[in-house]
This record gives C-alpha cells, structure tokens and sequence, in this order.
C-alpha cells in the first residue's frame, strides 16, 4: 500500500504538539508493516536543513503553484525520519513558510496552507507516485481530499486514491471569510448554509476535510464518542454525526525508545517493574535539583502541561489552597496563559518547602519529573489523546485524571475497579469538572500512597501496560484498507 502522510508538523522538524509527536512516529511504524510511506510537510524557517541534511530534489524543480489567481514558485526539499527509511517531503516557499512562527494569524493564513494542500498533490503527480492513501491531518491538510475529488480529479492517477481525514483537536476548524473560496479555487456551489465547505457563514478547512474523505478518525475511542457531543465538538457535532459511520477512534501510541525509565537518557538511574529502587533515586535527585527537601513519605506531585485551559488549569485554580493544605510536595513545569504561569509563580513564593515550579519548556526536566514524581496530575477539560498520562504510567507515576477522552482511554480508577473485586486500576480519575472533584481524588491517591504493597500494585499495573505504537499503526492499516475500499465502490 503507498501512503501519504500530510501534516502540518513533525518530530524532530517542527513541533507544537501532539499531532508532531504522531507524525513523527505513526509514518515508520507503518512501514515497518510493509508500506510505502512517504511524510509531507511545509518547510518552515525553523526546520534546519544541515542538520537533518535536506536536500533540494532537483528532478522536481521548481513546481508553479497557484494562489489566488496567482502562480507561485515553489521547491521541494527531500530528508528522512531519524532513524529510517521513511522520506520527507518539505514544501519549500519562503514567502509563507519563512515566519516567526509555524502557525500565524496574518491575513494570509489560508493561503499558506492552500499553497501546501495544492503543493503536496502536484508533487504525488511530478514524483508519478500515486498514492493508495493520503492520510491527512488536522485543518490544515483539510482542503486536500476536496482537491482530489474536484480539482484535480482530471488526473486519472488519483483515481484509486482514498482519503483519510484524523483530527487531532477539533478546537482548531481553520474558518476563513468567504473570500477565501477565491483564494483557494474553491468552487462556490459548495459554499451554502450547512454546505460541504461551509461552517457558520465562513469556510472551514476542517469540515472541508470531514465531508470530503473517506474515513474519519480521531486519536482516541472516548473523544472520538465525545466529538458527536454538543459539549466536546466546538459546534462540529452535526457535521461529524452525519459521518458517524465512517467515523472512528485509533488511541496514539507512544515511542518507548524515548520515553522508557529503564533507558531514558535523561535519567540519573534506570529503573522497571522489577525493581523500583531507582525510582526513588530519581526523586531525590530530583527534588534536590528544583530545590526541594527530600522526604520518601510525602508523595511528590508533578504537573508537565502547557498552561491553557483545556488542560483545567481553571479547577486547579478553584482548589489551590486546598491542594496546598494537603501533606504533598508539588513540582510543576509548564508555559502558557500569563495568569497560570502568575498563580505557580505566587503559589512557589508562598510554599517555597512545598512547590517548585519552572515557568518554560524544558524537556529534560519532563524527563526528569515523569521519573522522580510519584504522582502525575492531569485534570482535562477534554484531552484528545494525552501524552503524558501514557509515559506516566510506564514510569510509575501515578496519573490523576479527569474522566475525559484519552485519558478515559488510558488511566483506569483504582477504587473503582478495586470495588468490583479487581486490582487492575493503574491511576485515579474523576468526572465531574470542579475543583471539589479534583480535590477528592488527590486525596484519594495520597491517601494510598501510605499503603505501599496497595501502591506497588497500582505502580505496576500501569508499567505493565504497552501503548507502543505498534497497534496502533496495525489499526491504522485497516482503516486505510476500509477507506480504500470504500473509494472504489
Ligand atoms: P498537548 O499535545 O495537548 O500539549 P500531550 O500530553 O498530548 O498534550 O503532549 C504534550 C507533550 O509536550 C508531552 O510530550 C510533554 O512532555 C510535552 N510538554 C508539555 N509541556 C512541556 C514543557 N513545559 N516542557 C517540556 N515538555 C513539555
């Protein structure tokens, strides 16, 4: 099968979240099961080409892509993902990609990205590669299966190429105003109240991609149910329910050749199930790196989170000073919203014994924090997949959640299960959004925490579990043969 891979960034290259970690890993576990994966993304400012060694494909040339009525002149660069065969494909036109950021909101926003879903599509045709799938992702590669079906169906190559639209965070919908059919040779018969392109009385690039592909799919079973709901789908909820069955949730794997404690490069001691004892080293080097006192009978509660509301800073905020009533430490990293970062600021000032906190992105001292923590704290809002809640758990650490999308998915209520006489909780979470909910489970978990052979047992059955990406990719290839299918009929 050859796929394409289309995303707006990817690890190592660019990266804002989760959709970079998933780009960055899903394309090689795919073919390692045998396809022809190729990755496509824009080359932006920040992407450095003597690094990664990129490299200008002369057999390309230069491509003339058209925007607004206007031809531009674009190049192609060619690198692999670390570590593989996998190639990529950088989208090369400085006048839109060489920006102080990857994501803008200047005017021509939607032509940056016309000019890559355009791009991307005449390259399949220059490289006579005609791809089985073009997996795309979030709005940004949303006009994609449009142009496939419109634009460039002339093109009796894409006459077997299906699509398959995976959202990522519906929050995103890439609306513009209605000049922008123009800009993107978009045709008006679609643009009507309830139409194809068409959300609110603006263009979508999001619903574009959901009424145009195939498949749809999101990044977890439980978001996947919630987007059909009023409350998690940012108003998409109709759009989606009229996909409902061709709509479904593939859970994110992780990459445990990043993220393992027994190899993690950025720990002072390694560490498994089997033996915890370096666990409990990390924690020590841990606290004595953000300036904490060391004491193995006051469990340590970690925050990794950028600091926005999805993710309830706004409950932590409700329940601060209980939280910091209770016998805990806390060591919290993160950027984000200004009044976040000010609360973490005061609360470290205040509790200097009790909180450390660095205002930043730090990725060692995430390393560093998902070893040394004994408890993970991640109170969503919703959470499409979540990352953090999965290498907690293969790390020991013991996530405290709300009830919500991936991490519904993931982290298993040890009272609840243990209730039905079953001792395979891995975590705690709660549903109801308030800081009353929030608080009851901390303590819930701190209470616990005393009881060590009940910990143990809570600490394992989460390193126990895999969440590598290897079925996950599996699950990846059968939807794609569902939607190839699906294409031909
Ligand atoms: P999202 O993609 O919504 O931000 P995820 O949990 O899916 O949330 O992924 C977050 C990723 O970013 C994780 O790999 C996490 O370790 C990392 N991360 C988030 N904030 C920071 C930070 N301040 N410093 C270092 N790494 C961070």
């Amino acid at each position: 099968m050859k796929v394409a891979f289309v995303a707006s960034e990817v690890v190592p290259f660019a990266k804002t979240g989760g959709l970079a970690d998933v780009a960055g890993s899903l394309p090689k576990e795919i073919s390692n099961l045998g396809h022809d994966v190729k990755v496509f993304m824009p080359k932006y400012y920040s992407v450095d080409e003597y690094k990664f060694d990129l490299k200008y494909l002369d057999t390309v040339g230069e491509m003339q892509i058209r925007v607004g009525g206007i031809p531009r002149p674009v190049h192609v660069q060619k690198g692999f993902l670390p570590d593989s065969n996998t190639e990529v494909y950088f989208i090369d036109y400085s006048f839109h990609f060489h920006r102080h950021q990857i994501y803008t909101n200047d005017h021509d926003e939607d032509e940056r990205f016309i000019l890559f879903s355009k791009a991307v599509i005449e390259l399949f045709q220059r490289l006579g590669w005609a791809p089985d799938i073009v997996n795309c992702n979030d709005w940004q590669t949303g006009l994609i299966p449009y142009y496939l079906k419109e634009n460039y169906s002339w093109d009796r190559m894409f006459d077997k190429t299906a699509s398959v639209f995976t959202i990522h965070n519906i929050g995103y919908q890439g609306r513009f105003s209605k000049e922008t059919l123009d800009n993107g040779e978009i045709d008006h018969k679609y643009f009507y109240p309830g139409g194809p392109v068409e959300f609110h009385d603006s263009v979508s690039f999001l619903k574009t991609g959901i009424e145009f592909s195939e498949l749809i799919n999101t990044v977890s079973e439980t978001y996947a149910a919630e987007l059909l709901t009023h409350e998690y789908s940012a108003g998409m909820h109709d759009v989606l329910l009229s996909r409902e069955n061709d709509f479904l949730g593939i859970l994110n794997g992780v990459d445990y050749s990043i993220w393992n404690p027994k190899t993690d490069k950025y720990l002072p001691h390694h560490y498994d199930e089997n033996d915890l004892s370096g666990k409990l080293l990390n924690k020590k080097f841990l606290l004595q790196h953000v300036g904490l006192p060391f004491d193995e009978n006051k469990p340590l509660i970690g925050i990794i989170s950028r600091l926005a509301i999805q993710k309830g800073f706004d409950i932590i905020s409700a329940a601060i000073d209980d939280l910091m009533e209770l016998d805990a430490q806390w060591v919290i990293l993160g950027s984000g919203e200004p009044k976040y970062e000010h609360l973490f600021r005061s609360m470290a000032y205040m509790h200097p014994n009790q909180t450390a906190v660095y205002i930043g992105y730090n990725n060692e001292l995430a390393h560093l924090i998902e070893a040394g923590a004994d408890i993970l704290l991640m109170p969503s809002h919703y959470e499409p997949c979540g990352l953090n809640q999965i290498y907690s758990l293969k790390y020991g650490t013991v996530p405290v959640v709300r009830k919500t999308g991936g991490l519904a998915d993931t982290v298993h209520d040890w009272n609840e299960f243990n209730e039905l006489g079953l001792d395979t909780g891995n975590g705690y979470s709660f549903y109801e959004y308030s800081g009353a909910a929030l608080i009851n489970s901390v303590k819930r978990a701190i209470n616990d925490f005393k009881n060590k052979p009940v910990w143990k047992k809570i600490q394992t059955n989460g390193m126990a579990k895999d969440y590598s990406w290897k079925r996950s990719a599996e699950k990846y290839v059968d939807m794609y043969k569902h939607a190839i299918e699906k294409r031909r009929v």
